[in-house]
């Protein structure tokens, strides 16, 4: 009822927000219609996996017609659901049950994501969780939505976490319960942009555990894991095995940006931000993402994607 209410007065007023607010470009500044979106030259500058792609990991194939000597890297695993898995997923299977991401990893994907974390625009969430939602397959049955969990001392920095707030609009989206504490992280790890897969993955060993107080829902649940942005899996694996270990009986994976391999995250040009100049923003504090959405700081920054 109050909600209807809110929501009555928020149109009631929308012209007057207009006016006040007029509509822009969360990512570029340039003028737009309406709210809660993003201009045509960044929604162009979007990379969202198209097909042919991996089921698995949303790596782009190569198209068949185009070049049949890939074909030996394919594999039609799932010959019922037509899904496609990339030689990489072949050698190694993944733990989870197949990702969901909105978007590659790109310089576009790359600054809202930092608008949104480090520059606390978090109205850009419903525009992340429409695009997310957008990607995910039809999930039968109940699926749990858990957030990739932060360590309590990065929480208190940031002030929220991410993959919360994501994890919280894409189970009101779908009508799944939503389960923000299944999973937490009881020892801070080191920033992990410059390490490689092993290294990484042994840094993150029982870094992240199920709740306990949760575990029973966790037991026999399909789980529905929501991430920021996913680079070398590594976090992910770590949620994986914790979820895995309290019982889970399926998990995907739904996230925002997808970093296909770690050379792509290089250091893209900087975009100019139409709120660089508010005195509120202060995002240059944290160690694996010291970006700061406002300035063109090209030279300096993290070039590596934030895997936190
Ligand atoms: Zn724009
Ligand atoms: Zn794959």
């Amino acid at each position: 009822m109050l909600k209807l209410g809110a929501m009555r007065w928020t149109r009631a007023l929308a012209p007057l927000i207009d006016v006040v607010f007029p509509p822009r470009c969360p990512l570029c500044g340039a003028p737009l219609a309406q709210h809660g979106g993003l201009c045509v030259a960044c929604w162009q500058g979007l990379s969202i996996p198209g097909d042919p792609c991996c089921s698995r990991c949303q790596r782009p194939l190569p198209d068949r017609s185009a070049d049949q000597g890939a074909e030996a890297a394919l594999a039609r695993a799932d010959a019922a659901q037509g899904a496609w898995i990339c030689a990489p997923c072949m050698a190694e299977p993944p733990r989870h049950h197949g990702i969901a991401a909105a978007t590659l990893y790109n310089d576009v994907s790359r600054h809202l994501v930092l608008a949104f974390k480090h520059g606390r625009r978090l109205g850009l969430a419903d525009l992340m969780v429409r695009l997310m939602v957008a990607r995910l397959p039809a999930l039968p049955g109940e699926w749990l939505v858990v957030p990739v969990p932060l360590h309590r001392w990065r929480l208190w920095q940031r002030g929220f976490n991410q993959s919360a707030l994501l994890a919280g609009g894409i189970a009101r989206a779908l009508g799944q319960p939503l389960l923000v504490d299944g999973l937490h992280r009881p020892r801070a790890t080191p920033p992990l942009g410059h390490l490689g897969r092993t290294q990484r993955a042994a840094l993150l060993q029982g870094a992240v555990r199920a709740n306990a107080a949760r575990r029973a829902q966790i037991k026999g649940a399909q789980v529905l894991l929501v991430d920021d942005v996913m680079t070398s899996g590594a976090t992910t694996d770590a949620c994986i095995a914790a979820l895995r270990k309290a019982g889970a009986r399926a998990v995907r994976i739904a996230c925002f940006a997808r970093v296909i391999d770690d050379t792509q995250a290089i250091a893209p040009r900087a975009m100019p931000d139409p709120q660089a100049a508010e005195p509120t923003q202060n995002a240059g504090t944290e160690t694996t993402g010291t970006q700061n959405t406002g300035t063109q700081n090209t030279g300096t920054e993290n070039t590596m994607a934030p895997e936190a």
